[in-house]
């Protein structure tokens, strides 16, 4: 089958690969839309998988072609989104619920092959079942938006919040879309990127500009989320939150990026600062929001480009352009 493969680092190539084939409780899934996104440039960097050559791509969905001989949950088929995390369910992070920091973790598209391919296989214990009205294309989404609602968990952010979004790319968009109707009495967007703020002012923002200086609020937010990784955009989050707020890191830095706190101010105003990795029991929930139309495909997906052209792809992904990108084998 045709593949994407990044063969070591820099260097991403579409090549022939042998077909996969199911374990007794694993499928395989014809790929319908394989999602890029910031974790695949890590991988291109030599960060986060452990060895290439890697098949890259955890954001996906497709139909149901093959399944193993213990599976009876789905049938060939089934229209299916797949969780890519691999947690080992034996060390103590699993055993304490914290699956997601697993001492093991692994997943598909990062430590095992992926979805940037013809096919892919995934344990059935990973795929959710589509409704009838959700298209198999748009649901490469549901990896990311099970992400944001991870992030979300992790906020409990409590009615009348007011929120403000570091970064308008895909996953601060949804961020948005999740503050919105979690009951946040105001969000704001900032992003040095014009057209990506647009995009924000689309799907209704209480404020946005490239800068939070250019908003009106010096008391702070209760919830200050960084959806970008930049050293700079966490380093102003940090002085925007509010007292007794919270301070999420959403974004994915590289390992080297550090920002100074104020351990003072931390304590004296009682502020949290967390972060949210990936996903943790959040999958289904994500899948059911996605159904429920919380954001539109139209919007967040920009760009559908053939499984062929995959280095090109994470090219424009790598330089800003667009918004979700997915690769179509
Ligand atoms: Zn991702
Ligand atoms: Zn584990």
């Amino acid at each position: 089958m045709k593949a994407a493969v990044i063969e070591s680092v820099g260097r991403a190539v579409v090549t022939e690969v042998p077909d996969p084939t199911p374990g007794p409780r694993e499928v395989v899934v014809e790929v319908a839309a394989c999602g890029l996104c910031g974790t695949d440039l890590h991988i291109l960097q030599g960060e986060f998988a452990p060895k290439l050559p890697i098949v890259p791509g955890h954001e996906f969905a497709g139909d149901v072609v093959g399944v193993g001989a213990q599976v009876t949950e789905v049938s060939v088929g089934d229209r299916v989104a797949v969780d890519p995390s691999l947690y080992c369910y034996e060390c103590r992070y699993c055993r304490t619920g914290h699956n997601n920091l697993c001492e093991r973790w692994a997943a598909i598209g990062v430590t095992t092959a992926g979805g940037a391919a013809r096919y892919a296989v995934a344990p059935v214990a990973n795929c959710v079942r589509l409704p009838e009205h959700v298209r198999t294309e748009d649901a490469a989404l549901v990896e990311p938006l099970s992400c944001a609602v991870r992030g979300y968990d992790v906020l409990q952010s409590r009615l009348g919040a007011h929120v403000l979004i570091y970064g308008s790319g895909t996953m601060g968009l949804m961020m948005l879309e999740l503050a919105k109707r979690t009951g946040a009495a105001s969000v704001d967007v900032v992003d040095l990127n014009p057209a990506r703020l647009e995009t924000a002012r689309r799907l209704g923002v209480s404020a946005s500009a490239a800068s939070a200086d250019e908003l009106d609020r010096p008391q702070g937010w209760d919830v200050v989320v960084d959806a970008t990784g930049n050293a700079a955009a966490i380093q102003d989050g940090l002085d925007r939150v509010a007292k007794a707020g919270t301070f999420l890191q959403f974004g994915v830095a590289d390992y080297a990026t550090r920002v100074t706190i104020d351990p003072y101010r931390i304590y004296n105003q009682e502020i949290t600062i967390t972060g949210s990795m990936a996903v943790l029991h959040s999958f289904e929930r994500a899948a059911e929001l996605f159904a429920n139309g919380v954001l539109d495909p139209e919007v967040f997906i920009s760009d559908r480009i053939p499984l062929e052209r995959y280095p090109e792809a994470l090219e424009q992904f790598a330089s800003g352009l667009g918004r979700k990108i997915v690769v179509v084998p």
